[in-house]
C-alpha cells in the first residue's frame, strides 16, 4: 500500500517522508535543545492535537478547543490555565479521558480549513520557531471559529 502524500487529518503535505507524527517530534526535539523557545510548547501541543482530533476523545476535544480559546483570546497563561483546571482535571475529579479511546474518538462536524500545519512551522526552522508557533494558535483559533460561525449559520 502506498503511503498517503498527505496527512487525512489536518492536509499537512508528507511527500518529502515526513508526517505529522515526525514533525511533532521534531518540534519537541527543538525545545529540548533550547529550553527557551519551549515557552510555546503548551501552543504546539495544542495545535498538533486540535488539527489531528482523532486523539483525542470527544470530551478532550472539546477541552482543548476551550483551552486554545483561553490562550489565544484571553490571554491565559499556561500557569493560570494549570491553577484553573487542577480541580476539573484531576484525575479523582474528572469522569471522562482526554485521549481517544475505542468508544470516543474526536471528530469536527464537518472538515475544517487549516491555513497552516506543523509543516509550516518547520520549514520556517528552529530560530523562528516561538513566532511561527504563535501564529500557528492564531491560525488553529481562527480556522475553528470560522467553521463554527459556518455551523451557527447554517
Ligand atoms: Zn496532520
Amino acid at each position: 500500500m502506498q503511503s498517503p502524500e498527505t496527512c487525512p487529518e489536518c492536509g499537512a503535505d508528507w511527500s518529502d517522508g515526513q508526517t505529522c507524527q515526525d514533525r511533532f517530534h521534531q518540534m519537541l526535539f527543538w525545545e529540548a535543545e533550547r529550553p527557551e523557545i519551549g515557552v510555546v510548547h503548551h501552543l504546539m501541543v495544542l495545535c498538533h492535537h486540535l488539527q489531528h482530533p482523532s486523539l483525542y476523545s470527544e470530551d478532550g476535544l472539546r477541552y482543548s478547543r476551550k483551552l486554545l480559546d483561553d490562550f489565544v483570546a484571553n490571554g491565559v497563561t499556561p500557569e493560570e490555565a494549570r491553577r484553573r483546571n487542577r480541580e476539573a482535571v484531576s484525575s479523582e475529579n474528572r469522569h471522562w479521558k482526554v485521549t481517544a479511546r475505542p468508544d470516543s474518538v474526536g471528530a469536527y462536524e464537518r472538515p475544517i480549513h487549516w491555513t497552516m500545519t506543523s509543516a509550516d512551522v518547520v520549514a520556517r526552522g528552529i530560530d523562528n520557531y516561538v513566532h511561527s508557533v504563535g501564529e500557528w494558535a492564531q491560525s488553529v483559533y481562527d480556522a475553528l471559529r470560522a467553521a463554527d460561525e459556518a455551523d451557527a449559520r447554517s
